[in-house]
């Protein structure tokens, strides 16, 4: 098991500004915002990544996620914000610890869009899309494995 950042947060040894917590999970201010209210929902089993998660820690966490959402989205006045979940190196992860980021949108504020050219190029998510192709027999194959182990 991993002993990282939020490991230490959640038995308190080191501080965060905590806004949410229960028997299975906290959510705290991230310490370096891409924007006004970036906040991480991040549950207390000490799993890696998402799939290694137990099934009562990932229920617990669906059950807040959208309650902290709403109140990040009434707080900050965001009407647009991002749930992203880093899982591996490639995929961007730096903390190896589930956590989800919610993270608010400010296009008013010349914040990046995403698919339209950045203004201002301060703090924010930047998300690029290059979407590819899945042929019939490619979805059927893929498809047919997937489902064997679900
Ligand atoms: P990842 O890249 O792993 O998905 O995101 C890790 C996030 O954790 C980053 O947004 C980073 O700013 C945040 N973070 C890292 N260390 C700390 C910390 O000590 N306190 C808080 N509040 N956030 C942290």
């Amino acid at each position: 098991m991993t002993d990282s950042i939020f490991s230490k947060i959640i038995r308190g040894e080191v501080p965060s500004h905590k806004v949410y917590e229960d028997d299975f999970v906290i959510a705290i201010l991230d310490i370096a915002p891409l924007s006004e209210g970036h906040t991480l929902v991040i549950p207390k089993e000490p799993a890696e990544t998402l799939d290694e998660l137990s099934d009562d820690h990932a229920a617990a966490l669906g059950r807040v996620l959208p309650r902290i959402c709403r109140a990040v989205k009434r707080v900050t006045g965001a009407e647009s914000y991002n749930l992203l979940q880093n899982n591996g190196q490639a995929a961007g992860q730096a903390v190896p610890h589930v956590h989800f980021h919610i993270i608010p949108r400010f296009p008013e504020r010349g914040e990046a869009v995403d698919g339209k050219p950045d203004k201002d190029n301060g703090p924010g998510l930047r998300t690029t899309w290059k979407p590819g192709t899945l042929t019939q027999e490619e979805a059927l194959e893929l498809g047919k494995h997937i489902k064997r182990l679900l």
